[in-house]
């Protein structure tokens, strides 16, 4: 029988970590509830089933555990873009499909559990960790170390410096009285006071000025388009350099979940992405120069020269210039003042945690917007999307505007809703 056929092929590979159980449809909604809060990791339910179907049976589940990655069985022999999985990805229903049969099981199940489960993960503490940082909780720079090691995929803990926790690790750290925040490397037992960028990326055993001062491609930038010709240039052969004055990813490093990148069918989250791309590009020799912008590019010859913030000059036969934007400011001064401190630009991924049972507002149309809206509207009592325009098609990619109308008819006490109308200073 299917379940029972899943239900052993799960335990033989994850039972040790995971308990695994299967239950007959008409009984899944009683487990669901008398689960532990919040303990739930996956929820696999057949399309197949009815009385309740498995979008009802999701829709309780996420009711319940509001963490729970869902993935919907689903059975070969209907490829069609009507195909009710493409629907329910859309609206934001399922996260996940898995196809049946669910071989080979080593190439296709596993990998597949394993990345769902990881998905899950994020959510979760992790009991070993490189990086312990204490600070006061809602304080901009705490926040800004907490989101760059969040989009660089370090994984980290963060204690408020009021916290028993907190107050532990700076005693122990001798730092009781030390200028916060105070971060904490596990490895080499260092003890970061209020640290740079460049003391935390260093600390990591990342380089932060060029050791070399010729190579034969200098990339600008570590964003998506910086790190593809990264790789494309080192995987030919070519020594290449990647300047990057914070960490890499850029704006593509922010996101919740990307899911039109190519080859990525059930989406990626940025940090995901950037990871990946960073070790794609570390593997084939590109040399990565982290916290240090490029400030001058001249020519010397048939040479082109870049010039880093620290004065270094570094040759090359060329450079390619992968800068990208930076974020428009919402240029309210009363709000600007708390930047860091409740008030985020494009933080969704290291903030969604910290705004459970909180109401939030998310200032903006654009599918960075509507990304972060869905993804914190798992975790905050409501989300509230603050837009100029008079809806969101006009400026939104078509599969988050019908998720978030999804979203919001689904569930209203703990849904994105959107209003209109512009944020003044008060
Ligand atoms: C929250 C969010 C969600 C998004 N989701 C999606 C999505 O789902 N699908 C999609 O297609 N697009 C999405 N986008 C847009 C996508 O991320 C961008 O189009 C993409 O990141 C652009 O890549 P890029 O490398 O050109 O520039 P950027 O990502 O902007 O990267 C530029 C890099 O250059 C660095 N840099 C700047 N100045 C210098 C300097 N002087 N020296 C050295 N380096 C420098 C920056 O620090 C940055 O790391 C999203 C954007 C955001 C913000």
């Amino acid at each position: 029988m299917l379940r029972n056929g899943l239900v052993a092929d799960l335990d033989r590979r994850f039972g040790r970590d995971y308990s695994v159980h299967g239950v007959p449809s008409g009984e899944a909604v009683d487990v669901l509830h008398a689960t532990t809060r919040g303990s739930l990791a996956l929820l696999l339910v057949d399309e197949r089933v009815t009385a309740p179907t498995a979008l009802e049976t999701f829709a309780r589940g996420r009711e319940r555990h509001p963490l729970v990655e869902r993935v919907l069985l689903v059975h070969r022999g209907k490829w069609s873009s009507r195909h009710p999985v493409v629907d329910a990805m859309a609206l934001g229903r399922v996260d996940y499909h898995l196809y049946v049969p669910w071989v080979p099981i080593e190439r296709v199940l596993y990998p597949a559990i394993s990345d769902f489960l990881a998905a899950w993960d994020t959510s979760r503490d992790v009991p070993v960790v490189p990086l312990t940082v204490v600070g006061p909780a809602r304080d901009a720079r705490s926040h800004d170390i907490r989101d760059k090691l969040a989009r660089a995929a370090v994984p980290f803990r963060f204690h408020d410096r009021a916290s028993a926790a907190g107050r532990r690790v700076l005693a122990e750290a001798g730092q009781a009285a030390g200028r916060l925040p105070v971060v904490v490397v596990s490895s080499t037992g260092a003890v970061l006071e209020n640290p740079t960028d460049a003391d935390v990326v260093e600390a990591l055993g990342m380089k932060t000025r060029p050791t070399t001062s010729r190579c034969d491609v200098v990339v600008v930038g570590a964003g998506p388009a910086g790190l593809a010709a990264a790789v494309s240039a080192s995987s030919e052969g070519l020594e290449t350099m990647i300047l990057e004055p914070e960490i890499p990813g850029g704006q593509a490093g922010t996101s919740s979940l990307i899911r039109n990148y190519l080859g990525f069918q059930r989406g990626v989250r940025g940090d995901e992405l950037a990871a990946r791309a960073v070790e794609q590009a570390w593997l084939f020799g590109t040399d990565f120069v982290l916290t240090q912008p490029a400030d001058r590019i001249s020519a010397r010859g048939g040479a082109r020269v870049v010039r880093t913030a620290d004065g270094t000059e570094v040759e090359a036969r060329a450079v390619v210039l992968a800068c990208g934007v930076t974020w428009r400011r919402l240029g309210v001064p009363a709000l600007e003042a708390h930047v860091g401190r409740g008030v985020f630009y494009g933080a969704a991924g290291s903030e969604a945690r910290a705004v459970a049972g909180q109401d939030v507002f998310v200032v903006g149309a654009g599918n960075s917007a509507g990304q972060a809206a869905l993804h914190l509207a798992r975790y905050a009592r409501s989300v509230t999307m603050v837009v100029r325009g008079s809806g969101l098609a006009a400026t939104m990619s078509d599969y988050l505007v019908t998720a978030i109308g999804a979203t919001a008819g689904w569930r209203c006490s703990r849904a994105a809703r959107w209003s209109t109308g512009a944020v003044r200073a008060s």
